[in-house]
C-alpha cells in the first residue's frame, strides 16, 4: 500500500437506491472479477483492468464524464454491471483459490496503476465481448456510428473457445412468437419436395409411400420406415426447427476477451493486446486531474487551534493539551493534503501565540478555497464525546464540505458526529472564505483523550479530515 490517500468514485446502489463511496481500484478490482474468469494470463487480466479503469474514469464527474444523470450525485450506476458484487462474496464461489484470487486482483491493478487508453486528448469508450469469431466488427455496423479506434481487425486468437462455433436449434412457433412474425402454414404435405433432400415421392392410393429419393439416394417407403423406425409407410413430413449456426459471442465491438487471453498465453503483453484491438490508441497515466493529484490547484490554510503557554486552550486531567494535539494533527494533515496535490498554509508550524486577527489577516491574504482551524473541546461532565463541525451561517459549500469530513471522522476513527451547524465565531466571520471550525473528541472524556492522543489515531483523523476534502471534490 503506498501513502497516498485512494481515489474515490460515487457508485449508485439501484437495489438499495443510495450512493455509496468506492475506493476506485477496489471497483476495478470487482469489475476485472465480474467480467473475466480470474483463470485467465495476468496480462489479459491487466488489460481488462485498464480496460474497465478507462470506461469508469470516462464517467467520472472530475474528467469530465457525465456520471449518473437524474441528480443522483453519482458516477456511475450499479445497472450498468449487473455482475458485480463485493470480492468477501466471492468466497464461496472460488472456495480455495478465494485468497490467491484476491492476490490476482491486487497484482493487476498495481501493475497497471493509473493506466488508461487515450486516443488524442480522449479517454476511449473501451467496448468488449466474450469471443469474436474470427475478426471484430466496425463500430458503424453495430452501432450506426463510426468511432476511429473501433475498426474490424482480424482475430485468429478466440479460435478454441467455447463460444467460437456454437449452433442453436430454434422451432417456428418460437420464431413467430419471438420476432412477432407469421410463417405460412406448412401443414404436413404428402408430397411435399424439400430441395435436394427429400425428393421423387411415389405413393400408392393409399398414401402409403411406395419409394422416395433421400439426399439423391433412393429408398423404398419400408426401408425408410424400418431405418427411421417409423410407425408407418403412410409418412408425411415438414421442418419444424431451425438451426442457427453461430461464430463468436456478443455485438464484436472492441476487444476479444477470449482472444485477449491467447495472445497473453502466446507472450503479448497488456499494452500490445490493448493496442491490437483499438485503433490508434495509447496507454498512459491519467495526469490531467491526476490520480495521485486529484487537489491539485486547491489551496488550504489550516489553523492549529491555540498555542503558546500562555493560551486559554484546554488541558486534560492527565496534562495534554489542545495546542500540542492540534499541531500534531495539522501537521499530518499538511502531509495527507500535500501527497493528494494540494497547496497548504499553516497559520503556525510551531508552539507560538498567533493572536487570532493575525489568523484571519494571514487566510485573507491568501485566499485559499477553505479555512480549517482545528481544536479540541472540553466539558464538565466527562461522558460527553465526539466530534462537532462549524460553518458560518450561510456557507452552503462550507457545510457539505463539513458533512463529508464528518462523515469521515465518524466512520474511520469512530468519533460520535455531533452535529455540523452553524455558529458565529470570530474567524468564521473574519476569514473572507469558505471556513470550518472542527472540534476534533472531547479532553474531557477517557475515551476520546485516548484517541486524541494516539500517533495512528492522529494520522487517522487529519486522512479523514483529507478524504472529506477530496470526496467534497469528487
Ligand atoms: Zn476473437
Ligand atoms: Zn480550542
Amino acid at each position: 500500500m503506498n501513502n497516498s490517500v485512494e481515489l474515490y468514485i460515487k457508485v449508485y446502489d439501484v437495489l438499495n437506491k443510495e450512493v455509496k463511496q468506492m475506493e476506485l481500484e477496489e471497483l476495478i478490482k470487482e469489475l476485472v472479477a465480474a467480467t473475466m474468469p480470474l483463470t485467465f494470463h495476468i496480462e489479459s487480466l491487466k488489460s481488462q483492468a485498464v480496460i474497465m479503469r478507462t470506461n469508469i474514469m470516462r464517467q467520472m464527474k472530475i474528467y469530465g464524464g457525465k456520471g449518473v444523470g437524474k441528480g443522483i450525485g453519482a458516477d456511475i450506476s450499479t445497472d450498468y454491471y449487473p455482475n458485480l458484487m463485493p470480492l468477501e462474496s466471492y468466497n464461496e464461489v472460488w472456495g480455495k483459490d478465494y485468497f490467491n484470487n484476491l492476490e490476482i486482483l491486487n497484482r493487476v491493478t498495481e501493475e497497471t496503476e493509473a493506466q488508461v487508453i487515450f486516443l488524442q486528448d480522449k479517454l476511449i469508450e473501451a467496448r468488449f465481448h466474450p469471443v469474436c469469431g474470427g475478426s471484430t466488427e466496425n463500430s458503424e455496423n453495430v452501432d450506426g456510428n463510426i468511432v476511429n479506434y473501433l475498426r474490424k481487425v482480424l482475430c485468429n486468437y478466440c479460435k478454441e473457445a467455447v463460444y467460437y462455433k456454437e449452433y442453436k436449434d430454434i422451432t417456428l412457433d418460437e420464431i413467430e412468437k419471438k420476432l412477432g412474425v407469421r410463417f405460412i402454414k406448412t401443414l404436413p404435405i404428402k408430397n411435399m419436395a424439400i430441395e435436394e433432400m427429400f425428393d421423387n415421392i411415389t405413393r400408392d392410393e393409399e398414401g402409403r409411400v411406395v419409394k422416395l429419393s433421400i439426399a439423391g439416394k433412393e429408398f423404398s417407403g419400408k426401408e425408410v420406415m424400418e431405418l427411421l423406425e417409423l410407425n408407418s409407410t403412410r409418412f408425411s413430413w415438414r421442418p419444424e426447427k431451425i438451426r442457427f449456426y453461430t461464430r463468436g459471442k456478443g455485438d464484436g465491438l472492441g476487444l476479444c476477451l477470449y482472444g485477449s487471453n491467447e495472445m497473453a498465453c502466446r507472450g503479448k503483453k497488456y499494452d500490445e493486446i490493448i493496442k491490437y484491438y483499438y485503433t490508434g490508441v495509447s496507454i498512459e497515466k491519467i495526469e490531467k486531474v491526476s490520480i495521485n493529484c486529484p487537489l491539485k490547484g486547491k489551496d488550504i490554510v489550516i489553523d492549529p487551534g491555540h498555542g503558546g503557554d500562555n493560551c486559554s486552550d484546554y488541558r486534560s486531567s492527565t496534562g495534554h493539551r489542545e495546542k500540542d494535539i492540534c499541531l500534531d494533527i495539522c501537521n499530518l494533515l499538511k502531509e495527507s493534503l500535500e501527497s493528494l496535490g494540494a497547496k497548504v498554509y499553516m497559520t503556525r508550524s510551531e508552539d507560538v501565540n498567533v493572536p487570532l486577527s493575525e489568523r484571519a489577516y494571514y487566510a485573507n491574504k491568501i485566499q485559499p478555497q477553505f479555512f480549517l482551524t482545528i481544536h479540541q473541546n472540553y466539558y464538565s461532565e466527562p461522558s460527553i464525546s465526539g466530534a462537532e463541525i462549524y460553518y458560518y451561517r450561510g456557507d452552503i459549500e462550507a457545510m457539505l464540505l463539513g458533512q463529508k469530513i464528518m462523515e469521515q471522522i465518524n466512520n474511520r476513527v469512530g468519533l460520535i458526529n455531533r452535529g455540523v451547524r452553524p455558529a458565529d465565531f470570530y474567524l468564521l466571520r473574519d476569514v473572507k472564505v469558505s471556513s470550518l471550525h472542527i472540534e476534533l473528541g472531547y479532553l474531557s472524556n477517557d475515551n476520546d483523550l485516548k484517541l486524541l492522543t494516539d500517533d495512528m489515531t492522529k494520522k487517522d483523523l487529519a486522512e479523514s479530515i483529507a478524504k472529506g476534502l477530496l470526496s467534497y471534490y469528487l
